[in-house]
């Protein structure tokens, strides 16, 4: 970890310091070995007196201000809203104009360029979309050919004729044919990730499906179920109070009767973005079945659970569908709070006895279960007989 921190510190300079910047300045320095290989070739061509220094100072000159050109925008962060935030094809194409300007200075040793614009097109490749490429092969190729004219013009040797042909010939077919396999790689690369993206996506609505009740996007019963176990486990480690209860929209099926089965769906949905609304982000909703819902209240006492509940059953009184204002909807919750020794199936059951007496006297209430087993804190004081 520290050494980490310590190439953050020290790379910060360079790359900079948020990570997607950080990706793509690196992704530019990996053009430097190519930057500092042909250099060292100038260099050493210098040293054995084959090439001028002039000649060489003004390809060394032109080769930083190339590399300048594109790592510090990239570097800024100025790129990040790009397509390609890397530039690489502006970046493989001022490479390749600075290969051909060598190419035609070098005399003797230029055919070491033509390795130099196959490195190019191999890194450019990784990044670029496969017509880019194939694109940026025969753009080096052309300017291969120009490259030569230059030289052949300039020197008409035959000596030299036979040389340019010869690199013309090794040079443009390697350029076209490292393309064409750049593009095949490229195309495999594209096909690879759209398979990923759509595989992502299909993931995604798989687990969407496994978790979410289609209708209402609450958490569907099995998912409750999981979590009112996990609740239970951590309630019996820690001794922590929890609570569970049961909704039942009143009248539902008077909804469906009256106004369609469509405006049922409506209200079921409304009810879903109510609950989501007025209960706390840490409590668990889930369509438990029908027009019935569940809520898990972790680690909540009995009157706190109450008054969410009692919270979202006043929103649900005060909503309209917008095409049924004259629609009021309510609902009756049995709340219980788990015993220590209880199982789901014994803390559901109860919730749902106590939402029986919730439908039994009157509807439209929020009815809590007694609690059996007295708490540190003492148990609450019950709720009035009837909704205020
Ligand atoms: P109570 O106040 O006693 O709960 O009466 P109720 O009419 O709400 O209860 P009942 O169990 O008689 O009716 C529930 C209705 O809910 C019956 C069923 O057709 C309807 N229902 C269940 N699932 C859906 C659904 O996904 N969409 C719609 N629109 N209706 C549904
Ligand atoms: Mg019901
Ligand atoms: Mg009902």
């Amino acid at each position: 970890m520290k050494a980490l921190n310590w190439f953050h510190a020290f790379s910060g300079p360079f790359l900079g310091q948020e990570t997607r910047v950080r990706r793509h300045t690196l992704l530019v320095l990996a053009s430097l070995p190519t930057y500092l290989a042909s250099l060292g070739m100038i260099w050493h061509l210098v040293h054995l007196g084959e090439l001028t220094t002039p000649v060489a100072w003004g390809i060394t000159l032109a080769s930083i201000v190339t590399f300048l050109v594109f790592w510090l925008p990239v570097r800024a962060g100025l790129t990040q809203r790009m397509k390609d935030p890397v530039l690489t094809f502006p970046h493989a194409l001022a490479t390749l104009c600075l290969c051909v300007t060598a190419y035609v200075m070098l005399d003797e040793h230029r055919v070491n360029v033509l390795v130099l614009m196959a490195q190019v097109i191999v890194v450019a490749m990784l990044r670029l979309r496969p017509k880019q490429v194939l694109g940026l092969g025969v753009v080096a190729t052309l300017m291969l050919c120009g490259a030569f004219a230059w030289v052949d013009w300039r020197d008409t040797s035959v000596g030299m004729l036979t040389k340019g042909v010869t690199h013309l010939m090794v040079g443009g077919a390697s350029l076209l044919l490292l393309s064409l396999v750049g593009k095949w790689v490229s195309d495999i690369r594209t096909e690879i990730s759209d398979q990923a993206k759509e595989l992502r996506k299909t993931v995604l609505t798989v687990r969407q499906m496994a978790t979410l009740d289609q209708l209402t996007g609450l958490l569907n019963r099995r998912v409750m179920l999981e979590g009112l176990e996990a609740e239970r486990q951590l309630a019996e480690r820690h001794g922590t109070q929890w609570c569970v209860a049961l909704i039942d929209l009143d009248h539902f099926k008077q909804v469906n009767d009256r106004h369609g089965h469509p405006t049922g769906d409506a209200v079921l949905k409304g009810f879903a973005d109510l609950a989501r609304q007025h209960l706390r982000a840490v409590d668990q909703v889930g369509r438990w079945g029908g027009e019935e819902f569940l809520v898990l209240f972790p680690q909540t006492r009995l009157n706190e659970a109450h008054a969410s509940l009692e919270r979202l059953r006043k929103a649900l009184n005060a909503w309209r569908l917008p095409d049924h204002p004259t629609l009021q909807m309510s609902f009756s919750a049995g709340l219980v709070q788990a015993e220590p020794e209880d199982t789901i199936d014994q803390v559901v059951e109860r919730a749902d006895k106590t939402m029986y007496q919730a439908k039994a006297s009157g509807r439209n209430r929020s009815v809590w279960a007694p609690v059996l087993t007295p708490s540190l804190f003492g148990n609450p004081v019950p709720p009035p007989a009837f909704p205020a």
